[in-house]
């Protein structure tokens, strides 16, 4: 399979390319040249298939023709050590955990078959001294990073916003040791998006180094995304629920939820999509006005969401020919900023006894506010909300339990790197 830049202003790459590079060389996203529809007989038979099953069909559909289908298999087993259970909350709104891997939030999905996918590429090529580098808003830094631990050969480098992430997201990425480097960036996610982003694009940099980025703008992560939305469907098949779907995305960087209009594009029936955000609802304007006006983000307590620019904002306007007319069609917008993200968690815990993160709270809200009766609701439930222990608790007013997988990470020490968020600093420190 080809993939292309949404740029369109380089040539075609191959798989392995697309995912080394991360970053196409025009500084555009890449996407597969074609989105196959999968067969009716597939759709027909979801009900009775496990997720790994259903999982290996939509990995099949982009990897197959580039990865034998043993080794495919076994990527995508691997990947897939944990389920995303399908929770019923109230009405016609259901939750689709997606924080029962190693680091309890969804992108242990694209972190973990990425890093997979990247060792294999490496074995094959015999190559030696990778560098990941891998800019994080809290969650990304530490399923990559846990992900990528200990594999021969290639180093990450975590950045991340000094004093923006949580305690714990901070404990998972900084106290790994062995391969994995914690930088603390004097700034904001999008510093260290820009970061990672000009050092793809310095061309001293690349011949020196060999340099691959993990950010839900590489393939490799942003794809397998699309997993879970066919297991969500499968698990409302078993139900006899799964007419009308809607499915409501807390969305920040637009990566989770492109993957969902990917999987529309290969035929899943889902009826319509909403992306919840955060004060940062550059997204909601942009469906409001057709203008996109990026500025710079806010913090909030949905922390993962404090994106002012989203990368794949380029791979949406790619999928509808730049059409907003179009993309309304498939998609609306919501936003809550912090007291009311606050309100849901408080009501909805005390409501239904269901206790939401705050990044899943904004999906779980957007349901409430918009879903007709004829339709089912599903929200991403992004991460365990014991990752925003103080935030949650200070909502609920009394404590939360911490999984075991959690409290292991905070024994350990933290270390990371300092640094200010300018690029001359951080290609020194590189380089040397
Ligand atoms: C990363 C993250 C998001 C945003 O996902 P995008 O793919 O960047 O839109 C939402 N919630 C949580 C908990 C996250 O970690």
């Amino acid at each position: 399979m080809k993939y292309y830049s949404t740029n369109k202003k380089t040539p075609e790459v191959g798989l392995q390319e697309a995912v080394v590079k991360g970053l196409a060389p025009d500084n555009g996203l890449f996407m597969p040249e074609k989105i196959k529809q999968l067969p009716q007989s597939f759709y027909d038979n979801i009900g009775n298939m496990s997720f790994q099953e259903i999982a290996y069909v939509v990995a099949d559909a982009f990897f197959g023709e580039d990865i034998e289908p043993e080794i495919l298999k076994d990527i995508v087993n691997d990947t897939l050590s944990f389920d995303t259970p399908l929770v019923h909350v109230n009405d016609n709104i259901y939750s689709l955990e997606l924080f029962h891997g190693p680091t309890l939030a969804f992108k242990d999905v694209g972190g973990r078959f990425m890093a997979r996918l990247l060792g294999y590429f490496i074995r094959k090529q015999g190559q030696k001294d990778v560098k990941v580098l891998v800019a994080t808003s809290g969650d990304t830094g530490s399923a990559v990073a846990n992900g990528f631990l200990g594999v021969e050969g290639i180093h990450v480098y975590v950045l991340y916003p000094k004093g923006k992430v949580s305690n714990i997201q901070e404990c998972q990425f900084t106290t790994l040791g062995q391969n994995i480097t914690a930088i603390e960036v004097d700034g904001t996610f999008d510093d260290c998006q820009a970061l990672v982003k000009a050092a793809f694009l310095d061309e001293k940099l690349n011949n020196q180094l060999n340099l691959t980025s993990a950010n839900s703008i590489n393939v490799a992560r942003f794809l397998p995304q699309a997993f879970y939305y066919f297991n969500a469907y499968a698990q409302l098949v078993r139900q006899e629920k799964a007419d009308n779907i809607v499915f409501s995305v807390p969305s920040g960087n637009f990566g989770n939820i492109t993957a969902g209009l990917i999987a529309k594009r290969m035929g899943l029936p889902v009826k319509r999509f909403i992306a919840a955000n955060n004060s940062n609802d550059i997204f909601y304007e942009y469906l409001q006005t057709g203008k996109y006006n990026p500025r710079p983000s806010v913090q909030t307590i949905a922390n993962a969401m404090d994106v002012g620019n989203p990368s794949n904002f380029a791979r949406i306007l790619d999928l509808y020919n730049n059409s907003v007319d179009e993309i309304r069609k498939d998609i609306s917008a919501e936003w809550y900023n912090d007291d009311k993200i606050k309100q849901i968690v408080k009501n909805t815990f005390e409501d239904t006894g269901y206790l939401l993160d705050p990044h899943g709270a904004c999906g779980y809200q957007a349901l409430k506010d918009g879903l007709s009766a004829d339709e089912t609701g599903i929200f991403l439930e992004t991460a365990h909300p014991a990752k925003f222990l103080e935030t949650v608790e200070s909502i609920i007013g009394h404590s939360v339990d911490i999984p075991d997988k959690l409290k292991e990470f905070m024994k350990g020490r933290k270390q990371s790197i300092s640094m200010n968020n300018s690029f001359a600093e951080f290609k020194d420190f590189l380089l040397n």
